[in-house]
């Protein structure tokens, strides 16, 4: 079977003339838990942004599940689901009414139990009525998962889910990742904690200066940089 997601030869030059991608190659197996590691501005985000189809890349490719998408935006799209960094959602709208939202917005029909099942996957069914200002910092970034899994994605994209969480958030956000994997779905998430790559990914790709450098196996992660050199060089 072919890889889920194939990127090839990715450049993304900005249109101040800043190269955030300089020839990106990665294949994403399917099932597989992917950490994107690297510093602020390495182009982490620039790079999920581009397979998510928000912007558009200079020069390569990406393929969903055998679509281009720039070419077949509409189906690969829907192929992926997407935790954002920023909590953008309407602070004045209930738990369920932004999840059962995002799932019209993909034209998917309602669908209640649906719905239902993911809000208690995410410990959030007790808070369904709840407005999203009335929620602590933790339970909204599980509302963007909830949000983003809602049209039954493939795939989910996670950009820095545990920045600013405090350890125990982080741990309980670890295991929401790794349920979700059990149940087939593919993860790419980013973090600038090397301790996150090594607990929750199968792969880490270490992204620095718009190149990437894919690592097989974690083991592989200490073996190359060395816990102390990675701190300093990521940190
Ligand atoms: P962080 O960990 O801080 O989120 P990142 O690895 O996700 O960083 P990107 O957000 O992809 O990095 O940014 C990569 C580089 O591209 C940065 O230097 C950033 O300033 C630049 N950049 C991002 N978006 C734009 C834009 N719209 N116009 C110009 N430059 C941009």
């Amino acid at each position: 079977m072919p890889p889920i997601i194939s990127v090839q030869q990715l450049t993304k030059t900005y249109g101040n003339g800043f190269e955030a991608l300089k020839g990106v190659d990665l294949d994403i197996e399917r099932g597989e838990i992917l950490a994107l590691l690297g510093p602020n501005g390495a182009g982490k985000t620039t790079l999920i942004s581009i397979v998510c189809g928000i912007v558009n890349p200079t020069g390569g490719k990406v393929l969903v599940d055998g679509h281009d998408v720039v070419k077949d935006f509409r189906r690969t799209r829907s192929l992926i689901g997407l935790v954002p960094q920023e909590l953008t959602t309407d602070q004045f709208e209930t738990v369920w009414n932004t999840v059962s939202f995002s799932r019209g917005v993909y034209g998917k029909k309602p669908n209640p139990a649906l719905i239902e099942k993911i809000l208690r996957e995410l410990s959030l069914w007790k808070k369904k009525d709840n407005m999203l200002r009335e929620l602590s910092g933790g339970m909204k970034r599980r509302v963007l998962i909830a949000k983003a899994l809602s049209h039954e994605p493939e795939v989910l994209f996670l950009d820095e889910p545990t920045a600013g969480v405090d350890v125990s958030l982080r741990r309980d956000m670890w295991e929401v990742v790794k349920r979700l994997r059990e149940e087939g779905v593919t993860i790419i998430l980013t973090t600038h904690y090397i301790e996150e790559a090594e607990e929750i990914a199968d792969r880490v790709g270490v992204i620095n200066g718009g190149k990437l450098l894919l690592l097989q196996e974690k083991t592989a992660l200490m073996k190359q940089f060395g816990r102390k050199q990675l701190k300093l060089d990521l940190t």
